[in-house]
């Protein structure tokens, strides 16, 4: 085993290695970028060298840094964790080179899959089963056009130098051809440098399963079961799950087999894995292999009890295969889902920013998260914005799907968007339990995972507002109401006010307690164009309201509406929160913190929202003022605050002068508006 190694990568899969390599007693050295300067990888490992600028073009692609850094420091092996540089078939023989052991394939191994075509032909040979096709060497338009009538349409034309989705084309018709093959030969010319084509026939329902692979220097090679990453979004894998969910008998053993007489065709040593489209008929067809370690190996750790870490180090330190075929089993079911800062809503495009809440779910023998960042870390946009890979395992698909759904409800993420309610909506669908996987996944399913308001709406909004309630408040409505801080006024209804946001859609909730019958009269309205409104009211669509009882106690919102009890999780994500009730997950901002300028208004009286001090009051007792005008200026956290008024109405009463420090919570001022918006 190698006494000491440098790992050239960061983020999470950097972490990971780093906690192998030190169970096994290998010492670590980091690499790091100026973005990275204070990232967890590089506090983790042994040593850690600066290689270069934030872009990964400055640092983590500069080869040779990171081999001049590994002989000065003398590791041994070079582990290049997944991207970067890790198919990087001119590192891996600059390593050789230089006495470095890289922790991957040979290689002619790494060179062998780099071509699409190339790598088909030595498939073919291998007697794995191609996606029917044409990949040969003559280029002529008429030969490839020529190629796909007879197959049929629809195909697909693949760039042969391709990855990540580019140069990549479906072709529907034969008229449409020419017109698509030029588009993709322009994308492959500008992205690889290379307009080579293939032509495939175009599966429209097919299923991505993919076997994980294993080879020693000795020939061996072994196959630890498949992982299904059909759920994609921009043909990029969200969540993953081993094994893959109803497989047709002996068809398990039939891809594993074609995997390694695959990986074994071209020599392989290492980890590897073989990707197959999985046809509606039970065809497979194989599509590329990665030379690498995957993002989604933990489900594979999960369900084999293997650590394939320990086993790359194993293999590429000279030993044998940890186990025999015939010694690997699988036990129970096991999901990846991957965190990502990016916005579902608006095409899943990634999000930057500072993490200023990262909770997540406590780690325990079901539950892991693989993460490289912690609560404070920023999310630049130098790297993919992935924040961490929620991995569980349960007896059987269900469960384990049930405490990923646990899971991701309490996962708390602020600063930044992310898709842990979309996510969490996807997990809990209907056509994902029942485990209707294909590639299409998501846009065949829009209308379920995308959950704006439903049915329910009233009262997921009603809970989110008396959650807003009494989080402010810090106590429950209805049980105790001697206990509110703020806000009572013994027999008379008290009035809070909320505006949240769902999706496109900006809700005003108004709260009204009911003291004496230890209920919350919660009306809510659909906010439409404020800007375009003359005032306030107009904008205000009255809906509907409701009559309920609440708790809230730690994170767990209680809810009886009209003899119908329910239990809600919140997780609080920054400025927004996720409300995970019976019927799904809904994510609400806070529209007042988001325009900071309005927020306080609470009905009938102003709170400071924070703590502070009253920089200058505008009004007196007695005043009128229209809705928008200033009345008070706080200033708090080293802004000022502008308070001014949401509606028409009348101060009647001022409760702090110019200069007062005051707590948030305190009453400031009373306010009667001059006419009920409702
Ligand atoms: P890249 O290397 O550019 O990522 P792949 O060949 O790995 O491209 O394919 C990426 C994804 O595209 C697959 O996971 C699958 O969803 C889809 N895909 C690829 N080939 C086909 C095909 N012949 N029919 C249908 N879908 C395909």
């Amino acid at each position: 085993m190698f006494r000491k190694i440098i790992i050239a990568n960061r983020g999470e899969i950097a972490c990971r290695v780093i906690k192998t390599a030190r169970r096994l007693g290998v010492k670590t050295v980091a690499v790091y970028s100026d973005a990275d300067a204070n990232a967890l990888h590089v506090s983790l490992a042994d040593e850690a060298v600066h290689i270069g600028a934030s872009a990964s073009s400055e640092s983590y692609l500069q080869g040779e840094r990171i081999i001049e850094a590994a002989l000065r420091l003398g590791a041994e092996a070079v582990h290049p964790g997944y991207g970067f540089l890790s198919e990087n078939a001119g590192f891996a023989q600059a390593c050789a080179d230089s006495g470095l052991v890289f922790i991957g394939p040979p290689v002619a191994a790494i060179k062998a899959m780099g071509s699409k075509s190339a790598a088909k032909t030595i498939m073919e040979k291998a007697g794995v089963p191609l996606v029917p096709g044409y990949h040969g060497d003559d280029q002529d338009s008429a030969t490839l056009k020529a190629s796909a009538d007879e197959m049929g349409y629809p195909v697909l034309l693949k760039a042969v130098a391709g990855g990540g989705g580019k140069g990549m084309r479906q072709v529907w018709s034969a008229d449409e051809f020419a017109q698509e093959l030029k588009a993709a030969k322009r994308e492959s010319q500008a992205s690889f440098g290379n307009d080579d084509m293939l032509v495939e026939k175009y599966l429209t329902q097919p299923r991505h399963v993919e076997v994980q692979v294993f080879c020693d220097s000795d020939g061996e090679g072994v196959y630890l079961f498949e992982r299904d990453c059909s759920v994609q979004r921009r043909h990029q894998k969200i969540i993953e799950e081993a094994p893959a969910p109803n497989l047709a008998k002996g068809l398990r053993e039939e891809m594993g087999e074609a995997a390694v007489r695959a990986a074994q065709a071209i020599a392989y040593e290492g980890a590897g894995t073989v990707e197959f489209l999985l046809d509606t008929d039970g065809s497979f067809y194989f599509m590329e292999m990665n030379t690498r370690l995957q993002v989604e190996h933990p489900v594979t750790e999960f369900i084999t009890g293997q650590d394939l870490v320990e086993w790359q180090l194993v293999v590429a330190s000279g030993g044998k295969l940890p186990c025999k075929q015939d010694g690997l089993t699988i036990r129970g079911h096991a999901f990846e889902a991957r965190i990502y800062a990016e916005d579902p809503a608006n095409d899943f495009l990634p999000t930057a920013g500072p993490l200023t809440t990262l909770r997540p779910p406590l780690e325990s023998r079901n539950v892991r998260v693989d993460t490289g960042v912690v609560e404070g870390d920023q999310v630049t946009p130098f790297y993919d914005p992935m924040i961490a890979k929620l991995v569980v395992w349960g007896e059987d698909r269900n469960q384990a799907l049930n405490l990923l759904a646990d899971a991701l409800s309490e996962y708390e993420v602020g600063g930044v968007t992310t898709n842990v309610v979309f996510l969490y909506q996807l997990a809990t669908s209907q056509p994902f339990k029942d485990a209707e996987l294909d590639t299409g996944f998501i846009e065949k399913h829009q209308e379920v995972v995308f959950r704006e308001a439903e049915s329910d709406w009233l009262t997921t909004v009603a809970m989110a507002g008396a959650y807003c309630m009494l989080s402010d408040k810090g106590q429950s409505v209805g049980s105790d109401p001697w206990r509110a801080k703020t806000g009572w006024r013994l027999n008379q209804p008290s009035d809070y006010r909320y505006r949240l946001q769902v999706g496109s859609k900006k809700y005003d909730v108004r709260l009204t307690s009911l003291p004496l019958m230890s209920e919350l009269e919660v009306s809510v309205s659909e906010i439409h164009d404020i800007d375009a409104a003359a005032d306030v009211n107009q904008a205000l669509q009255r809906v509907e309201s409701c009559v309920i009882s609440v708790t809230l106690v730690d994170n767990v919102l209680t809810v009886d509406a009209m003899g119908y009890r329910s239990n809600a999780k919140v997780a609080v994500m920054g400025d927004s929160f996720a409300l995970y009730t019976a019927n799904g997950a809904t994510l609400f901002k806070h529209l007042d913190k988001e325009l900071g300028e309005d927020a306080i208004d609470q009905g009938n009286a102003f709170i400071a929202p924070m703590n502070g001090s009253i920089v200058e009051i505008l009004v007196d007792q007695g005043q009128a003022v229209k809705a928008g005008e200033l009345v008070m200026v706080m200033e708090a956290m080293k802004m000022q605050h502008s308070i001014k008024a949401t509606e028409d109405g009348v101060v009647t009463e001022l409760f702090c002068q110019q200069g007062d420090l005051v707590d948030g919570g305190t009453v400031l001022l009373d306010f009667e508006p001059s006419e009920k918006s409702e």
